[in-house]
């Protein structure tokens, strides 16, 4: 039977995202401030009218700073998945540091929501090459930072192998699952001014024309899929100004008119899961690094049948719809110790790209 999901998500950065950048001051903390004091309140009472759920992807700063307005968000049903302490890209950090703010900010989840993520999407959408591996020690069933579809999901792969001068050398496919996004379908690039330096993003489209594009998105997907997810990524402080929480109404009513249905994050990646079992064999890597020449390191690989132990319990927790229990670090031999992975991959766009 036909289905046609649509994933309305918000990357609810309240000022982090200024204070990362280094704009601590009145005005920049002011524009971040309109998510969670006019925004987010709006942002809800149009997914109540609707009966909508979505799915918000928080900062611990936020969380910590705004606690009201992120309880409000859980309070309405909708999905916490993370978005780092700091609103800092994990490809600036090393694993120790990845792997620190990847708790703290679970910590700060746990605390307002009553349970930890089971999704992580990037501040900045890039990942480091101990990102997927850190990611499923710690329990997440799902990423959501990565452009390698548009209506489909996929398991994630790691270990990658990127030299220009060689044929690229891919990694293993994991456990865990990519929602993938797109800028296209971001609401930021498209909306918001940014001067920083001698750079300028104009932004300030019309809400007309991005209208148009994303129905075109949404269209293309029933005509040309069976079973498909699109998935739009919008900001509070953004999306939440009036021309524009107009324009994601249209954008909602013509969907729902099409017959979309609207589903939480986590939802959608467990019926994907339940969709894949058993014509896929996702693998999660051993802990057999071994370093080869030129500092590139070749990952042997060692493959578990389906998912680990402890992996198999907390789909199983979702499939009952019952809360996952604690995360234990029962996976250790899910990570490797190789070193850093290519330098073509390690310099992509990650060291160029940096996001609201
Ligand atoms: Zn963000």
């Amino acid at each position: 039977m036909a289905k046609h999901i649509v994933c309305l998500t918000f990357d609810f950065d309240g000022i982090s995202g200024f204070v990362a950048r280094g704009s601590p001051s009145p005005s920049p903390v002011s524009r971040g401030e309109f998510g969670p004091r006019v925004a987010a309140p709006r942002l809800l009472a149009l997914f109540k009218k609707y009966r909508i759920k979505t799915s918000w992807y928080v900062p611990g700063h936020t969380i910590e700073s705004f606690p009201d307005a992120v309880k409000a968000v859980v309070d309405h049903g909708h999905e916490i998945g993370h978005h780092g302490w700091r609103h800092i890209s994990p490809v600036a950090f090393s694993r120790a540091e990845e792997e620190e703010e990847l708790i703290r900010g679970n910590e700060s989840i746990k605390r307002i929501s009553g349970e930890y993520a089971r999704g992580y999407r990037s501040p900045g959408w890039d990942l480091s090459p101990h990102s997927v591996e850190l990611f499923i020690k710690h329990g997440f069933t799902y990423d959501s930072s990565m452009m390698g579809d548009d209506y489909g999901m996929y398991f994630a792969r790691q270990g990658d192998v990127l030299d220009l001068h060689k044929p690229a050398q891919f990694g293993e496919t994991t456990s865990l699952v990519e929602l993938p996004i797109s800028w296209s379908t971001d609401d930021s690039p498209h909306f918001e001014y940014m001067r920083t330096g001698n750079a300028l993003r104009p932004g300030l489209a019309s809400a007309g024309d991005v209208l148009e594009n994303w129905i075109a998105d949404f269209d293309y997907m029933q005509k040309t899929t069976e079973w498909g997810v699109l998935t739009f990524t919008c900001h509070p402080f953004i999306s939440g100004r009036g021309h524009r929480i107009m324009m994601l109404e249209k954008l909602i009513r013509h969907m729902k008119d099409k017959g979309a249905v609207f589903q939480r994050a986590d939802q959608t990646v467990l019926e994907f899961r339940q969709r894949t079992s058993g014509n896929t064999a996702p693998k999660v890597r051993r802990n057999r690094g071994r370093a080869v020449q030129s500092g590139i390191v070749n990952r042997s690989i060692g493959s578990w049948p389906r998912f680990s132990r402890s992996m198999r319990h907390r789909v199983s927790a979702e499939s009952n719809n019952i809360q996952p229990t604690e995360k234990k670090n029962d996976q250790k031999d899910c990570s490797w110790n190789g070193g850093r992975g290519g330098v073509g991959w390690r310099f992509g766009f990650g060291a160029m790209v940096r996001r609201w």
